[in-house]
């Protein structure tokens, strides 16, 4: 062999079979291939395992796939290159023109442009209604045929927390799918409930480190499978490398949650004390609406922790700029600390009824509390405070 052909066919490397890796190979390859075509044939035919091209599987996948659906509880998962992908993978598999949706004023702002502007142009009927009004949902449901509804718990970014066993009930018995954007209350959160569809921004807490991006739809075999297809036509398919950064992140998992979540607790505990906060939103506090719903449905309040400034628009960017260790920008779920400012999550496209559901203030900030020493954050948390005159 020239050296020239050497360089595109390297010399293979088996492992023995009773050798093996502790730590999974990245199978960084688009391809796979069999010895002959009549493999080939039977593995398109589904009567041999393996994998073949890797927008549609790829073993590394496959692992990340399994893991993350034992964790949430169910049979299959199905990974895509961004949370947003599977949220609009999910939204375009399930949906045809003429259907009906519910969602609600509190959700993650690209889930409601999507629900409302993608899915409107595609012939999709909506109801937006307030997460927190079951009465309103129920008699939706009951007046119009709907095919699925669409929440989160807690929502980004204030924090409502849904009563999950009301209204995936209420969609049950109105023959809705429900489809529960799970990112905040981590994966192995919520699982006991009758969803029939998960979606999480593996972004986030999942991978940890805020250095890939990723995201997972969890279900019923037979629901993800449907998903699957649509999605080896769409393509939003992630990278072998970037699901092996999030198997990489799984491994503290935990660790980082339960730092995340005594962080924020210390957080949301010292803010409910200070008189420059009107009002903080966490569910780990006993005051916090959601709290008693939080307790019995998550284990574990999360560690973001959402807040308001009686100092308003002006205040909250002087505050968001003094802080010094909370890194001024988007995301969450990450090791370090994060705020957004309110003048940077002011919602769009909403009406007047509806930002008022959405619960965002003109003070509003949102923390993404990370796993510094406690200490450190509210020493921060008061200068900032002091020094913007909040
Ligand atoms: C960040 C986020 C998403 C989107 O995830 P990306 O990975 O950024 O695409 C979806 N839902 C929630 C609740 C999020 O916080």
């Amino acid at each position: 062999m020239k050296k020239r052909t050497r360089v595109t066919h390297l010399p293979l490397v088996r492992l023995p079979p009773d050798n093996r890796p502790l730590v999974a190979p990245i199978h960084q390859s688009v391809k796979f291939s069999f010895d002959d075509v009549g493999e080939t044939l039977r593995f398109f035919g589904a009567q041999r395992e393996g994998f073949y091209y890797s927008r549609v599987s790829n073993p590394t996948l496959r692992q990340l796939e399994l893991v993350l659906a034992e964790l949430q509880g169910r049979d299959a998962c199905l990974l895509t290159g961004s949370g947003v992908a599977a949220i609009a993978l999910t939204l375009l598999a399930l949906l045809k023109a003429g259907d009906h949706v519910v969602y609600f004023a509190e959700l993650y702002g690209p889930t409601r442009a999507l629900v409302r502007k993608l899915l409107g142009r595609y012939g999709v009927a909506s109801t937006m209604l307030s997460l927190g009004d079951t009465d309103s949902l129920a008699r939706v449901l009951a007046a119009t045929p709907t095919r699925l509804v669409a929440l989160e718990s807690p929502s980004n970014p204030v924090l409502r927390v849904a009563d999950l066993g009301r209204i995936t009930a209420l969609a049950r018995a109105h023959g809705a799918l429900t489809l529960l954007d799970n990112t905040l209350a981590g994966l192995h959160n919520h699982g006991e409930y009758d969803v029939d569809l998960y979606v999480h921004s593996l972004t986030k807490f999942a991978s940890g480190h805020g250095d890939v991006m990723a995201g997972a739809v969890i279900g019923r075999g037979e629901l993800v499978e449907q998903l699957r297809q649509d999605c080896s036509n769409l393509g939003p398919t992630l990278d072998p490398h970037a699901a092996w950064l999030v198997l990489r992140g799984l491994k503290t998992y935990f660790l980082r949650w339960d730092a995340h979540c005594a962080n924020a607790q210390r957080v949301a505990e010292f803010l409910a004390a200070r008189p420059e906060v009107s009002r903080v939103r966490y569910p780990g506090l006993p005051g916090d609406p959601g709290h008693a719903l939080a307790a019995r449905q998550m284990d574990g309040f999360g560690g973001i922790v959402t807040f308001d400034l009686a100092g308003g628009l002006a205040a909250g960017t002087r505050f968001a700029e003094a802080l010094e260790l909370f890194s001024l920008t988007a995301s969450l779920g990450s090791t370090e600390s994060l705020v957004v400012a309110p003048a940077m999550q002011q919602p769009r496209g909403l009406t007047p009824e509806q930002q008022a559901w959405s619960d965002i203030g003109p003070g509003t900030v949102r923390l993404s509390i990370g796993i510094e020493d406690a200490d450190d954050l509210l020493a921060d948390l008061r200068q900032a405070l002091e020094r913007s005159g909040s």
